[in-house]
C-alpha cells in the first residue's frame, strides 16, 4: 500500500490549498472528499438551468498586488478564475430603517463615501480606516511575509467589535452601518472580536469580486492543480476513523473500510469530528471535552430565487437589509419577527442586464431545524425526503424572507420564478459542519485563547487547516492554509518561496 506524505482530510477551500501548496513542494499527498463534489462551502448547484451558489457570493482583495491574487497567482489559478468586480461606489449597501449608506470601494473613498451622509464624523471615519489598515498589517501572512502573530500580541483579539467600532465614531446610526455587514462573520455583539470584524470588512473594502458561474471553479482549478503536481483528489470517500501507533496516526480508514496510510494528516474538517475519530487514550479525555464544549457560530436560511427572465434588474452590488435598528440583535429573533435581517446576493447570465438568481440569505439557530435533525440529505446516507412537515415549514420561512425582500427591493417578489430553500440541515449534511454552523468554532473575545486553533495538535503527525484557524471565509481560509502548509515546510521557507514567485 502507497504511504503518502500527507493525507489531508476534507476538500474545502483549506483542504485543497494546503494540498497544493505541499504537493507544489514535491509531497506526495491525497485529498479525501465524503461529497461528490469538491470545495466544501465552494460548492455550487443547478436549478432551471442557473448556476447557485452555496457557501460563496463574493470575495475580497482580488486586485493586483493584494493578498488573494498574490496566493491565487502562487497557485496559478488567479488567471484562469471568471471574475467580476462590483460596484466602486457602492459594492455593499446596508439598509436600515433610517435610510440606505453604501460601503466604496478603497479605504479613503470608504471613509468619504459615508462622510457624505455623517458629515461629523469625518475624522473618525478617517481614524477608522486607518485602524482597518493597522490590523490587517499586523498580520505577516496577510501582507505575504514571513512571521506568525502570537495571540497575545493580538490586541484585537480581546476587544469586541461592537466596542472597538464605538471608539471610533459616536452617532449611533453610523455605528450600526458601520457593523452592518456582520453577516459575513455571524457578527455577536459580545463576542465578536474586533480583528474578526476588520479583517473580514477591510478584504472587501480594498476590493470586491463576484465568481461569474459560481465559486466551484475555484476548487476545479485547485485540482486540476493539485493533479498537475502528483497530487489525488478522492470524491465520495468519507473518512470515519483512525489509526496510530507510537502516538502518532498511521492509518485514514473510510466509512467503506479503504485505508489510506500518511506520514501526516490533515484535517480540513470541524475539529469536533476531528476528535470524534482519534483512537481512544491518544488525546487527553479533557481536551477533547474542553474543545467540545465551545460554541458555534450560527447557520443560516438561504432562499436561492430564480428570477423570470428580463424581469428584475442586475445589482452590481450586495444587500444588507435590517427590520430594526439594532444590527447586532439580529440573531436574537423570535418565531414571530424572524428574519430580522437578510443580505442578498444576485447573479447574473453572460453580460444580461438582469438577475438570474438572488441568494436572500438570513440567520437561523439549529433548534428550528431539530425536528428533522434526524434525517440526512448527502451521500451515503440519502433519504428522499424529510418528510412533507419540512416542506411546509420551509414554503412558510420562504414566504417571510420574500416578504422582507421585497420591502427593502420593490418588485422583487413579483419577479420570482422558483425558490430553493438551505437550511442549517442541508450545510449540516453538504459541509460536515455541526448543526450547520457557517463559520465553525466562533471566535470569542471574552476567551480569546480558547476559541482560536494552531494547525499544530496534540498529535505530533496531525494538523489542521480551514475555517476554525484564524479567520473563515475565502481571505482567511486561504491564510490559514498557508499557516497549516508553512508548519509543515517552514514558514519563511514558504512566505519566502511565495514572494519570490509573484
Ligand atoms: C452560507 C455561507 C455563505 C458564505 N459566504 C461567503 C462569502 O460570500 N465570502 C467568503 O469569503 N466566505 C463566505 N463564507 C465562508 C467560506 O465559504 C468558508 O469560510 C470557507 O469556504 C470554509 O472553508 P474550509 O476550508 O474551512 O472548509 P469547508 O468548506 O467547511 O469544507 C469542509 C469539507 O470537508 C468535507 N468533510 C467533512 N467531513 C468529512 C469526512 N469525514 N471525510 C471526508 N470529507 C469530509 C466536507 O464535505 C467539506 O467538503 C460563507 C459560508 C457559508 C456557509
Amino acid at each position: 500500500m502507497a504511504v503518502y506524505d500527507a493525507v489531508i482530510v476534507g476538500s474545502g477551500l483549506g483542504g485543497l490549498a494546503t494540498a497544493l501548496i505541499l504537493a507544489k513542494e514535491g509531497m506526495r499527498v491525497i485529498v479525501l472528499e465524503k461529497n461528490r463534489q469538491p470545495g466544501g462551502a465552494l460548492q455550487i448547484f443547478s436549478r432551471d438551468k442557473a448556476i447557485i451558489d452555496t457557501g460563496v457570493h463574493y470575495l475580497g482583495s482580488l486586485g493586483k498586488g493584494e493578498v488573494l491574487e498574490r496566493y491565487f497567482s502562487y497557485f496559478n489559478i488567479y488567471d484562469k478564475l471568471k471574475l467580476e468586480k462590483l460596484d466602486d461606489s457602492g459594492f455593499d449597501r446596508v439598509l436600515l430603517p433610517s435610510g440606505e449608506y453604501p460601503y466604496a470601494q478603497g479605504f479613503h473613498q470608504y471613509a468619504e463615501t459615508l462622510s457624505t451622509y455623517f458629515p461629523k464624523e469625518k475624522d473618525g471615519l478617517k481614524k477608522y480606516v486607518h485602524a482597518l489598515e493597522e490590523v490587517i498589517g499586523h498580520f505577516p501572512v496577510y501582507r505575504v511575509e514571513p512571521g506568525l502573530v502570537n495571540p497575545v500580541e493580538n490586541k484585537w483579539m480581546q476587544v469586541t467589535a461592537k466596542d472597538w467600532i464605538a471608539g471610533f465614531v459616536n452617532d449611533p446610526i453610523l455605528r450600526q452601518v458601520l457593523a452592518g455587514t456582520h453577516m459575513l462573520y455571524e457578527g455577536n455583539p459580545e463576542s465578536t472580536p474586533a480583528y474578526v470584524h476588520a479583517m473580514t470588512v477591510a478584504s472587501y473594502i480594498k476590493s470586491a469580486w463576484r465568481m461569474v458561474d459560481g465559486g466551484g471553479q475555484l476548487a476545479k482549478y485547485l485540482v486540476d492543480e493539485i493533479k498537475k503536481h502528483g497530487g489525488e483528489f478522492r470524491n465520495y470517500t468519507e473518512v470515519a476513523g483512525l489509526r496510530g501507533k507510537n502516538g502518532e496516526i498511521t492509518t485514514a480508514i473510510t466509512r467503506q473500510g479503504e485505508e489510506f496510510e500518511g506520514k501526516k494528516f490533515i484535517f480540513n474538517i470541524h475539529p469536533f469530528l476531528m476528535l470524534d475519530m482519534f483512537p481512544e487514550g491518544m488525546v487527553r479525555k479533557g481536551y477533547a471535552s474542553r474543545i467540545k464544549t465551545l460554541p458555534n457560530s450560527l447557520g443560516t436560511f438561504t432562499a436561492h430565487c430564480i428570477m423570470k427572465p428580463g424581469q428584475f434588474a442586475y445589482r452590481r452590488h450586495n444587500v444588507y437589509g435590517f427590520t430594526q435598528p439594532d444590527v447586532w440583535n439580529a440573531s436574537q429573533y423570535t418565531t414571530n419577527d424572524w428574519p430580522r435581517s437578510f443580505a442578498a446576493f444576485f447573479s447574473r447570465r453572460a453580460d444580461s442586464s438582469f438577475t438570474e438568481c438572488a441568494n436572500l440569505m438570513t440567520l437561523m439557530r439549529f433548534e428550528e431545524v431539530e425536528p428533522w435533525s434526524k434525517s440526512f440529505r448527502t451521500y451515503p446516507h440519502f433519504s428522499d425526503s424529510r418528510g412533507e412537515d419540512y416542506e411546509e415549514w420551509k414554503a412558510q420561512k420562504i414566504e417571510k424572507i420574500l416578504n422582507l425582500a421585497n420591502e427593502c427591493m420593490p418588485g422583487f417578489k413579483d419577479s420570482v420564478q422558483s425558490v430553493y430553500a438551505s437550511t442549517p440541515l442541508s450545510y449540516r449534511d453538504y459541509i460536515g459542519s455541526p448543526e450547520g454552523s457557517m463559520y465553525g468554532i466562533r471566535k470569542d473575545a471574552r476567551s480569546p485563547y480558547a476559541s482560536v486553533f494552531s494547525p499544530r495538535t496534540k498529535i505530533s503527525n496531525v494538523f489542521m487547516t480551514g475555517q476554525n484557524l484564524n479567520l473563515h471565509g475565502i481571505v482567511g481560509v486561504t491564510i490559514s492554509s498557508v499557516i497549516t502548509a508553512g508548519e509543515i515546510l517552514g514558514n519563511e521557507y514558504l512566505l519566502n518561496k511565495i514572494r519570490s514567485s509573484g
